[in-house]
């Protein structure tokens, strides 16, 4: 039996990222990952062989904001490992119906200007509205960087810069009471409130409808920031794909003596007396961990696919029913359909630029399309009649993905998990079979070639991944890519239980990190890294806490200074 400081279950971008950390401080990691290659929803592979031999995709993750929010690219020093991120400029094309169409650049004035060219009364009121969400993006980062519970890390977030834009948007009653009603609102009252065109609202809609629900969804007003953050921080993908984020990663915690085993499922925490002290995968082989164990997975899929209830209930009788019952999971998830194609695609209608290749490319021709698109979903409904899209061409801003002259055209289809009627057949019970996902991928490019004619004349191979495969190749419910939802009841201190929500579990060294937990999905890193300073503070709690308080003052006073 091979004995470990920690084991990490799954070898997800954010386990990666906790493993460095927990390395740097001098513990002994080992990762345990199901697929033959780490990086779960982060890898970029070169999955048709045969029929596109040196074509690169990006499985899942392509569009990487949230992380250059955070601190963890430049405190691992990724860079040092290989990773190199390409910005994106522009970073959003929606062609519309009517010939109009909406490009956003990284520059908020150069965006302004585009959408002038249709409506100034727009323009002015974009630039308000990005000015507003940058600032309550600035005062909110130093909560996502940190614990949900730990005050004294939040509050060495803060740099002055910080404090000025909290006071800003929060510093008063009536501002604090006008932030938490847009909390409260839905991305589509909030681009109401403030837009008149459609090709506007809907690219913006689209964008916040990645949070996996409808623009309608009140509660879910905080979607309506997502084109902020291509403004700033902006941006990018890493060159080579996103698994060259993962692969920095798994260089950095090789190089620090760590281990990354693939191909080991595991299916059992150890449990002795209490305390969380290894795993077993299956074949039966057990890992030990002196200091305990850590889940990239969530609280759901660990407790109740890997411990035994009647240890749960002795820590905590109440917390199996409210694993079961009280985290929500809606039905949508995403077909994905990855292309090899032989030319880039064209938008004939919209005075084609290369320029629009470079960042998402958007299918919303209003928002009541992106509603369909989502609110279909819910109902089990397949929303192909009329599809809606997020798509990339990735190959366009780093040509390395694709042999020379060739292209990949990554695009997400957002798609029922368990389709109405058909439960019990199809892979999973979910009602999704070989032709159907074949049948809807068709759909999805008829309609993607309504506005980039050439496109089905240049494939040359195409893989399409149904719900229900995604669901099987990343291990989440209901092929969940968040773990659990992204609503606001299961954010922050909710996240993804009040009693599970700062990294801790009722299970002395029982950790949890990854998506299922604060601040989220997505890649960004910051569940892995807040997972190892929680996990460092219940090892030297005395030790960790001084080093946190002192570094949080000089940050302070640092900041203060260079604002001076
Ligand atoms: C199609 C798609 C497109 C996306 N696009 C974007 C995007 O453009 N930008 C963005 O920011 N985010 C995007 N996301 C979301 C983002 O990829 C995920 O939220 C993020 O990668 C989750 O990372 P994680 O490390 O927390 O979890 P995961 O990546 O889910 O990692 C968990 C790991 O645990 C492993 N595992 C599971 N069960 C076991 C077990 N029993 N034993 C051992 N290992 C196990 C899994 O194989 C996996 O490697 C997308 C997701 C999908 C599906």
């Amino acid at each position: 039996m091979q004995t470990y400081d920690v084991i990490i279950i799954g070898a997800g971008h954010n386990g990666l990222v906790c493993a460095a950390y927990l390395l740097k401080a001098g513990y002994s990691v080992l990762l345990l990952e199901k697929r033959p290659v780490p990086g779960g929803a982060a890898t970029t592979e070169e999955c048709l062989p045969e029929t596109a031999p040196g074509f690169k995709f990006n499985l899942c993750a392509i569009d990487h904001e949230f992380i250059h929010l955070g601190p963890v690219v430049q405190e691992l020093e990724l860079e040092k490992y290989g990773l190199e991120y390409l910005p994106c400029d522009p970073v959003v094309f929606c062609p519309h119906p009517d010939g109009k169409y909406f490009l956003g650049h990284k520059s908020l004035e150069k965006t302004c200007g585009e959408i002038a060219r249709y409506s100034p009364r727009d323009a002015a009121k974009y630039a308000e509205y990005t000015e507003y969400w940058l600032k309550i993006i600035n005062a909110l980062t130093p909560m996502f960087n940190a614990p949900p519970k730990s005050i004294i890390d939040i509050a060495g977030n803060y740099n002055f810069s910080k404090i000025k834009d909290l006071v800003s948007t929060l510093g008063s009653v009536n501002k604090t009471m006008d932030f938490v009603r847009n909390m409260l609102s839905s991305a589509e009252d909030i681009l109401n409130e403030w837009f008149d065109s459609e090709f506007l609202k809907a690219p913006l809609a689209r964008l916040a409808a990645e949070m996996g629900v409808p623009p309608s969804q009140k509660n879910l007003g905080i979607g309506a920031m997502m084109m902020a953050m291509r403004h700033n921080p902006g941006m990018a993908r890493p060159r080579g794909g996103t698994g060259a984020l993962v692969q920095a990663l798994v260089n950095l915690v090789k190089s620090k003596g760590g281990d990354i085993f693939t191909d080991k499922h595991v299916e059992k925490v150890l449990i002795d007396n209490g305390k969380a002290v290894g795993v077993r995968v299956q074949g039966g082989q057990e890992y030990r961990g002196r200091c305990g164990v850590i889940s990239n997975i969530d609280a759901q899929r660990l407790f109740l696919q890997m411990l035994d209830k009647t240890d749960v209930d002795a820590v905590d009788p109440a917390l199996w029913e409210r694993l079961e019952r009280r985290i929500v999971n809606n039905n949508e998830t995403i077909l994905k359909i990855d292309l090899a194609l032989d030319e880039p695609l064209r938008f004939v209608h919209h005075q084609h630029q290369d320029a629009y290749l470079i960042g998402s490319i958007l299918i919303a021709d209003s928002v009541a399309h992106v509603e369909e698109a989502h609110a279909k979903c819910m109902m089990g409904e397949i929303p192909d009649s009329n599809p809606s899209v997020y798509m990339a061409l990735p190959s366009a801003l780093d040509p390395s993905l694709a042999p020379p002259g060739k292209h990949t055209l990554w695009i997400e289809f957002f798609a029922p998990y368990q389709i109405k009627g058909t439960e019990g057949t199809g892979l999973k019970g979910t009602g999704w079979t070989e032709n159907l996902k074949h049948q809807v991928a068709d759909k999805v490019i008829d309609k993607i070639a309504e506005y980039a004619p050439n496109l089905k004349n240049t494939i040359i191979a195409r893989r399409v991944e149904s719900p229900a495969e995604l669901g099987e190749r990343l291990g989440a419910y209901k092929g969940n890519y968040y773990h659990i939802d992204m609503t606001l009841e299961q954010m922050v201190f909710f996240r993804p239980l009040p009693e599970l929500a700062n990294y801790k579990t009722p299970f002395e060294g029982l950790f949890l990190t990854g998506a299922g937990t604060h601040p989220g999905g997505s890649i960004s890193g910051m569940p892995g890294r807040n997972c190892a300073r929680v996990f460092l503070q219940t090892q030297q709690p005395m030790a960790q806490s001084l080093k946190d308080a002192r570094e949080a003052l000089l940050s302070m006073v640092s900041s203060v200074l260079k604002s001076r």
